[in-house]
């Protein structure tokens, strides 16, 4: 992009995530999933099929659950349900693949177990997980992203469309909107959306 600009100091800026959470939230950023997914519901009971199960197997149900912070999935024995977080979708499919597995190993060894009481990541679970294809699996059951800890000490919002952007450093140079650069220059710099340092604890304008 910048072998495009004519000057060597000007610069697009992308709207950084909130620092508070560190993922990616944009209003641009494409929507998240919600509620029930029959693919990996499919894909869920079929796994479980392959391992002689198939009264488990038609009983699973996969649900995006906006609700969960930095859980990436959960497992619900009775109902025989798994959660994921949605903003697995934006880490990778390996990941979403991998919670998925994870969580099935859950209602897999739940449901072998019957009555007798098992330790949620005992040899039970990691059995499970060797046979659904994640071997060696951690019990971990965050989020992989890191929280930031970064302070951003300086605040700069663009003119036209009034997004935020908050940085560590003090901009050295002319900074545009990147978004609105795209929209009506052709993904140039424009001086129109040249960016404004504003007060860091100011709230954005509506
Ligand atoms: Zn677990
Ligand atoms: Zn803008």
């Amino acid at each position: 992009m910048s072998r495009n600009l004519p000057f060597s100091r000007q610069q697009l800026e992308l709207f950084s995530p909130p620092p508070e959470t560190g993922l990616p939230g944009s209003a641009s950023a494409p929507p998240l999933p919600s509620g029930d997914d029959p693919d990996l519901t499919d894909l869920s009971r079929s796994l479980v099929a392959s391992l002689g199960i198939p009264d488990l197997a038609k009983r699973v149900l996969v649900h995006w659950n906006p609700r969960l912070r930095t859980t990436a999935g959960r497992a619900y024995r009775t109902r025989a349900l798994i959660e994921l977080n949605p903003q697995l979708v934006r880490i990778s499919p390996e990941e979403i693949d991998r919670t998925l597995r994870h969580e099935l190993a859950h209602l897999v060894a739940a449901h072998r177990a019957g009555r007798r009481k098992i330790p949620a990541h005992g040899r039970d679970w990691r059995h499970a997980c060797s046979e659904l294809g994640i071997p060696g699996e951690s019990r971990c059951h965050d989020l992989p992203f890191k929280r930031r800890q970064v302070r951003r000490n300086f605040s700069y919002v663009c003119p036209a469309c009034h997004h935020r952007l908050l940085r560590v450093r003090r901009l050295k140079s002319a900074a545009a909107c990147y978004h609105c650069c795209r929209t009506h220059n052709h993904g140039r710099f424009d001086p129109r959306f040249q960016l404004v340092e504003a007060r860091l604890d100011a709230s954005p304008p509506p």
